[in-house]
């Protein structure tokens, strides 16, 4: 089976989700059991054994996808989680966000952007908008995109309805948080915004942590890093590495980014920084920084 992130034909089957366990699945999760009634719903967990993700074959079809998220993820509930969570304020990545608006600064005196690719309600826009930059979100779910249009974000439904130019002009900062997973062809995704973004943008990408123990009945039918219907695939490192590298980015640990960024005066703000910067990831499992050569 042809591995999603890294596109080798060498890959093991192993667990399989029978029919009736997924639509099991689907009726206790989504409260739902009518659901895609004409589809097969069998898929078999594969690892790759050059890269070493976990995908499910085969991904669910278009006509699935949409449904689910447009339909079946009840938009109601999806807000009211999202604002219970909304008051445990993340000040890591507030702080995250201000020190990269700070590197990204350096290379215009314009607001860098910022594009939050899969925005959901809008809680890192949010963040980002006290980080001084220009905000973009994209959105594929209507009725998140509705509420943050009110808020007065700009949101678009794809890379290509974005104006060209925008992410062109120089360096910016694009965010995917917990987006890749869901995606049955991330490096289409991938390869679109690489092509859109300047040289020197860099890309913060956030996927469920990686666990090989994780292929059993148990795990995968527990709303885990990898499960029917919703999450695709569970990256590795090393497929992370593949699916940058095959599409123009680099992988970096941020702090031999911003090492020596031009207007630390001194050695007293710089090193509170690389400080930060070089212990993030490493309380922040399943989180990537890349750079856009
Ligand atoms: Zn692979």
């Amino acid at each position: 089976m042809i591995c999603p992130s890294c596109h080798s034909p060498n890959s093991r089957s192993g667990f399989i989700c029978s029919d009736s366990a997924v639509r099991q699945f689907i009726t206790s999760y989504y409260n739902k059991d009518h659901l895609f009634e004409s589809e097969c719903l069998r898929t078999t967990v594969y690892t790759c054994a050059n890269c070493g993700c976990h995908f499910h074959n085969p991904f669910p079809s278009e006509k699935i996808l949409s449904e689910l998220y447009s339909n079946t993820i009840c938009s109601r509930k999806s807000y009211e989680r999202y604002f219970s969570r909304k008051k445990t304020r993340n000040h890591l990545f507030s702080i995250l966000l201000n020190i990269i608006a700070f590197y990204l600064g350096s290379f215009s005196k314009q607001k860098p952007f910022l594009l939050d690719y899969g925005c959901g309600w809008g809680q890192s826009l949010d963040y980002a908008r006290v980080s001084g930059f220009s905000l973009y979100g994209l959105e594929i779910s209507p009725s998140k995109s509705l509420y943050l249009h009110g808020k007065g974000y700009p949101v678009f439904s794809s890379v290509d309805e974005i104006p060209l130019g925008i992410l062109s002009a120089y360096p910016s900062l694009i965010l995917l948080q917990q987006v890749l997973e869901h995606l049955p062809d991330p490096s289409q995704h991938i390869r679109a915004i690489s092509n859109h973004i300047s040289p020197g943008s860099i890309i913060y990408i956030t996927v469920p942590p990686y666990k090989h123990s994780q292929l059993n009945a148990r795990a995968i039918f527990s709303k885990g890093a990898l499960q029917p219907i919703e999450h695709l695939i569970n990256y590795s490192r090393r497929s992370m590495n593949h699916l940058a590298s095959h599409n123009g980015l680099q992988m970096i640990s941020l702090s031999s980014l911003v090492r020596y960024p031009p207007s630390y005066p001194n050695s007293i703000s710089y090193f509170p920084v690389y400080a930060f910067l070089s212990i993030y990831s490493l309380f922040r499992p399943g989180t990537y920084f890349f750079y856009k050569q």
